[in-house]
C-alpha cells in the first residue's frame, strides 16, 4: 500500500481484516496524508496542516465507518467572504443578496430579482464566466466568483469550462451551511488519531519516511498506489498539471476573525482565504490563535500537488498515462493522486472500501485486479 493517507489506510485495514499481510509505506514522516492534523506547540490548537478539512457525507456506511475510529463532534462549516471592503455570508444566499443590494427581498422576490439582473442573452454557456453571468448577473459574479476563481486557478474564468459551476450557486433562503450533506462533523482529536486507529491492526506493517519506487513492485503480491500517477512512471510522458497551495502561518493573541474560514474575493488581495484553526474545534478553549493565509499557484517540481487541473491538455496526457498504467501488471492506482481527481474524504473512503472488496472478490476467484477500479 503506497501512501498512508485515507486511501491507503482504509484499504490496508480492510485487507488486513480479511487476513492479508499489508505493508503500508509513506514518503512523509507522518500518516494521514493531506488530512494530517497536529497540535500546535505554542497555542495547543489542533491544526489542519495541509489546509482545512471538514467531514461531510450523505453516505451512511462511510459515516458509520469513520465513527468506528473517531468520536465525531458536531461542526457545521459556515464560510464568510470579504469583498469590496464588506463581509458577506457564503454560499450566496438570501442574506447575501439582501445585504449586497441593500434590499429586504423574500425568496420569490429574490428569484425574480436575480432573474432580472442575470444575463439572458447567453444561450448555451461554454465558459465559467458565461455560466455565472447567466445564473447571477455581473455584480454578484464579480464580487463572489470572478476574483476568487482567478486566484484559485490562475486563469481567466473565460478559459475555464462552464461545468465547474454546475448548478445555480445561489440559495433563496437563509441557509448558510456550506455543505448539503446529511452528516457533517469534526473528529474530536483530529484526523491523525483517526487514521492511526484505522492502521492499528496486527496484519499491518507501517513504514514512514519510505519512498516507494516502481522497481519494488515485483516483491509484492499486489501493489495499491495512492501516489501521483505520473510520478509512478518517473514523469516519462510529462507532468500532469496541479495547483499547489502556500500557507503563511501567523499567530494572534485572541480571536483573529471570529470564524474558521474567511474567503477573499477581491483580486487585489493576493490570498484566497484565511483559516483560523481553533474555530474547527469549538468545544475547546484557547486564548491564543494560529491562522493560515492561503494562496494558490502553479505546482512546480518539489511542490505538493493539491488540485488536479484537468483541462483539455491534462486530460490528453492523463489518457496516455492511463494506457501506460494498463500495461503495468499487479498494480492498482487509487485515491486522489493515483486517479488524478479531486476527491472529498467521504468519496475517498467509499472508493477505498469498494476497491478492497473488489480485490478480495477477484482473489477469491483467482483473478487479478486491473490498473484502475475507478476510472480516472
Ligand atoms: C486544501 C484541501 C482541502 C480539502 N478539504 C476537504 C474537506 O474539507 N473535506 C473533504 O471531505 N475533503 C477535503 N479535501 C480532500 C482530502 O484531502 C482527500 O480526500 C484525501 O486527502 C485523499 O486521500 P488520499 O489517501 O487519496 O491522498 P493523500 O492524502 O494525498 O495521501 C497520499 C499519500 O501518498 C504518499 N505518497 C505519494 N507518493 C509516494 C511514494 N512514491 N512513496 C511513498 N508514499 C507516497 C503521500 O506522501 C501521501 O501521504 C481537501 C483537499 C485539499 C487539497
Amino acid at each position: 500500500m503506497v501512501g498512508a493517507g485515507l486511501s491507503g489506510a482504509v484499504m490496508a485495514r480492510k485487507l488486513a481484516e480479511a487476513g492479508h499481510l499489508v505493508t503500508v509505506c509513506d514518503e512523509r514522516s507522518h500518516i494521514a496524508g493531506n488530512c494530517y492534523t497536529e497540535r500546535d506547540a505554542d497555542t495547543g490548537v489542533m491544526v489542519h496542516v495541509y489546509g482545512p478539512h471538514i467531514f461531510h457525507t450523505d453516505d451512511e456506511g462511510v459515516w458509520d465507518y469513520v465513527n468506528r475510529f473517531a468520536n465525531f463532534l458536531p461542526f457545521v462549516n459556515r464560510v464568510k467572504t470579504t469583498s469590496g471592503g464588506r463581509v458577506f455570508l457564503l454560499p450566496v444566499n438570501l442574506h447575501t443578496i439582501n445585504q449586497f443590494f441593500n434590499k429586504t427581498l423574500r425568496p420569490d422576490e429574490a428569484k425574480e430579482f436575480i432573474t432580472s439582473i442575470a444575463d439572458q442573452t447567453i444561450g448555451e454557456p461554454k465558459t465559467f464566466e458565461d455560466q455565472a453571468l447567466k445564473f447571477v448577473g455581473r455584480d454578484l459574479y464579480e464580487a463572489f466568483f470572478k476574483g476568487y476563481t482567478m486566484k484559485q486557478w490562475g486563469v481567466e474564468p473565460t478559459q475555464l469550462p462552464a461545468s465547474i459551476l454546475k448548478r445555480l450557486p445561489v440559495r433563496f433562503n437563509y441557509d448558510d451551511n456550506y455543505f448539503f450533506h446529511r452528516f457533517q462533523g469534526m473528529p474530536e482529536n483530529g484526523y491523525t488519531e483517526m487514521v492511526e486507529k484505522i492502521l492499528d491492526h496486527d496484519n499491518i506493517e507501517l513504514k514512514l519516511n519510505t519512498r516507494y519506487s516502481r522497481a519494488e513492485s515485483a516483491s509484492y503480491a499486489h501493489v495499491f498506489y495512492s501516489g501521483p500517477l505520473d510520478g509512478y512512471f518517473d514523469f516519462e510522458l510529462g507532468r500532469l498539471g496541479y495547483r499547489t497551495l502556500d500557507f503563511e502561518r501567523f499567530y494572534y493573541d485572541g480571536d483573529y476573525q471570529g470564524c474558521a474560514v474567511m474567503n477573499y474575493g477581491d483580486l487585489d488581495v493576493p490570498y484566497t482565504r484565511i483559516t483560523e484553526h481553533k474555530h474547527f474545534s469549538p468545544w475547546e478553549k484557547h486564548e491564543k490563535s494560529i491562522c493560515y493565509r492561503e494562496s494558490a499557484r502553479s505546482c512546480e517540481e518539489g511542490d505538493i500537488p493539491y488540485y488536479p487541473i484537468r483541462m483539455a491538455d491534462e486530460k490528453a496526457l492523463l489518457a496516455r498515462y492511463v494506457e501506460r498504467a494498463g500495461q503495468e501488471p499487479g498494480v492498482t492506482f487509487v485515491g486522489r493522486l493515483g486517479t488524478y481527481r479531486y476527491l472529498d474524504m467521504d468519496v475517498t473512503i467509499r472508493e477505498a472500501l469498494d476497491t478492497a472488496d473488489a480485490y478480495l472478490n477477484a482473489s477469491a476467484n483467482a483473478q487479478k485486479l486491473g490498473a484502475f477500479f475507478v476510472s480516472p
